[in-house]
């Protein structure tokens, strides 16, 4: 049996994560400041005697005694309009002294550490689709800027700790990401449309739609991130993880509507700034090393995302 350490963990990712290895038999120990995440995200496991809630904030260093055996660094607000308001300076803190305490954490236990890093770090892509070796194309001084250029200090503070402290590193970039546990209010495209349609509003469009986004269910990328951290010793990464499969915003908006109808109309609103134009990760890397593709496609999976948002409108806030 592992012990591990999830950072994040009542978050739409991390809570995924949790329950699935609760389920594969591990120890798991759960970290959140719960600003993003919600606690009732792990309430089928919360009394199951091999899980543990601890409420933390990362950016302060943390002490476990037990004995750790991996790392899953989740922790960071990921939404757009969460990171870019009045968490902004909170991200940059989460991405850079949350993640050293955690590489701290790592070296004392001699564990090997994941770090959930994004597409974002690869900006406004000049190079299509995203390979690793492309260095990107980041605003440093927008309003995504804290995310973005707070997750890839992250990444060079990972291979920093492998070079100099030899801490078993292992890297993720996770694409756009949906399924159940998403907030219905973190203001994500998906979350956004689904509760909008489901409650009868009008589903917004930023921009004029046609920029693209390549959206991955939650159980593909829970299972390679899985992969990832077992992976052969000394395989870092980065590997970039997420559906290749690109759509444009206005197909996926004709998508809920056609699922959902209610008498939804699309309307436009500005473009936040730096909005990337296009995105679609190359996961020809994740398929060789890791031997893994995305199984379920944006049809079937909005379907199972519709499901899990109509147990949680009421909590949907309209604005
Ligand atoms: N978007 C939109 N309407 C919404 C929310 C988002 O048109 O209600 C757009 C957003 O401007 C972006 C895309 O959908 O172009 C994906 O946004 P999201 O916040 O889900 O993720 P991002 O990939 O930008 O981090």
């Amino acid at each position: 049996m592992k012990t591990i350490l999830v950072t994040g963990g009542t978050g739409f990712l991390g809570s995924n994560l949790c329950i699935r290895l609760i389920n594969e038999g591990n120890k798991v120990i759960c970290i959140d400041n719960n600003y993003t995440g919600r606690l009732d995200n792990v309430k089928s496991i919360i009394d199951n005697p091999n899980f543990t809630f601890i409420k933390h904030d990362i950016c302060e260093p943390l002490e476990i005694d037990e004995h750790i055996n991996q790392i899953y660094n989740m922790a960071c607000p990921a939404s757009p309009p969460a990171y870019q308001g009045k968490y902004s300076i909170k991200t940059t803190k989460t991405c850079v002294l949350g993640t050293i305490n955690m590489l701290e954490l790592a070296k004392k236990h001699n564990a090997t550490i994941l770090q959930t890093s994004t597409s974002e770090i690869y900006g406004e892509p000049i190079v299509h689709p995203q390979t690793e070796n492309y260095r990107g194309n980041v605003n440093p001084i927008g309003i995504r800027a804290c995310y973005d250029e707070g997750k890839r200090c992250a990444e060079s503070l990972f291979f920093d700790y492998h070079r100099q402290e030899e801490v078993d590193i292992k890297v993720v970039r996770i694409f756009n990401t949906y399924g159940p546990k998403m907030n219905p209010n973190d203001g994500r495209v998906i979350s956004n449309f689904i509760c909008q349609a489901l409650s009868g509003q009008n589903i917004t469009i930023y921009g004029d739609g046609h920029q693209t986004r390549s959206f991955c269910y939650v159980d593909d990328l829970i299972e390679v991130i899985i992969r990832m951290m077992n992976s052969e010793k000394g395989f870092t990464g980065p590997v970039n993880i997420g559906n290749p499969n690109e759509f444009t915003i206005k197909e996926l908006a004709e998508m809920v509507i056609n699922k959902i109808g209610n008498n939804s109309k699309v309307i436009y609103k500005d473009l936040p700034s730096d909005d990337p134009t296009q995105r679609k990760p190359d996961i020809t890397l994740a398929q060789t090393k890791l031997n893994w593709t995305p199984k379920i496609q944006l049809n079937e999976g909005l379907d199972k995302t519709i499901q899990y948002f109509k147990t949680q409108i009421n909590l949907f806030r309209k604005d």
